[in-house]
């Protein structure tokens, strides 16, 4: 479980995250959802030690980790902005933090085509990144992430760069996939939708302030305020 506790989080003399208080239990799908600009990134990057915390401190099963490097976090990262690397083929993505690790080839390629199965890139994996289309890349750096052994998984607006329709697509297969795994997952968006079919929780932020946590039913039937009516569509 993971816990921030009065986390927050300051560029020079900009607050762009009020203290904040969350709770991440194991084996949950959460989502923070919240209009650009509202500290989501920052948070995800405050989770997996890309960014210090200005005051306060997370804690990992109680443990507090506000010190410890991104390596030292059980922790895998999709970014919101990702790169693969062009001169390597899919696999070779995929595998890369693995080989670095030193973990062994069989169980490197065992890995490998379970998570390319998992998400139909398996198919692709000789390919070059040049050779793919948008919605095929963005899944191969999210498998990038779900090859590595980590107890959770952050994802930065994965489905971003995609068209409406591939992101429908991917959404559908994203809801499948998330039962089959048993990890903490932390899903960053802005779209509604996502939040509402994704989450078994849904946290919403704005200006740097958690305005509601609590699972989609419950924002939906009693939205805090006006934002997270107007955020969720609840029909008040
Ligand atoms: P988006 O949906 O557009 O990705 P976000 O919710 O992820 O938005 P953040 O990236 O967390 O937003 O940014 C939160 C605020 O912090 C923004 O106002 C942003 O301009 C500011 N910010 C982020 N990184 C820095 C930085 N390195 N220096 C100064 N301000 C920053
Ligand atoms: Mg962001």
């Amino acid at each position: 479980k993971i816990v921030f506790d009065q986390v927050s989080k300051s560029y020079g003399s900009v607050q762009v995250l009020q203290p904040l208080d969350l709770e991440l239990n194991d084996s949950e799908f959460t989502v923070l959802v919240g209009p650009s600009g509202c500290g989501k990134s920052t948070t995800l990057r405050m989770l997996a030690g890309l960014e210090t915390i200005t005051s306060g401190e997370i804690y990992f099963d109680g443990k507090p980790i506000g010190h410890l490097e991104p390596k030292q976090r059980d922790i895998a990262m999709v970014f919101q902005d990702y790169a693969l690397y062009p001169h390597m083929n899919i696999a070779q993505n995929m595998s890369f933090a693995l080989r670095l690790a030193k973990v062994d080839k069989s169980e490197i390629d065992t890995r490998v085509k379970r998570v390319a199965t998992m998400l139909h890139i398996d198919h692709l994996l000789g390919r070059k990144p040049a050779e793919l289309s948008g919605g095929q890349r963005q899944r191969v750096a999210m498998g990038r992430a779900m090859v590595r052994d980590a107890g959770t998984f952050l994802f930065d607006e994965p489905l971003s760069n995609l068209d409406a329709k591939l992101r429908a697509k991917m959404r559908t297969e994203l809801a499948e996939m998330r039962n089959q795994i048993d990890k903490n997952m932390v899903y960053v968006t802005h779209d509604q939708v996502e939040a509402m079919t994704l989450g078994d929780r849904i946290v919403v932020m704005s200006d740097g302030v958690i305005q509601q946590q609590g699972t989609p039913e419950e924002l939906y039937k009693t939205p805090r305020n006006r934002f997270v009516a107007g955020f969720i569509g609840s029909p008040t």
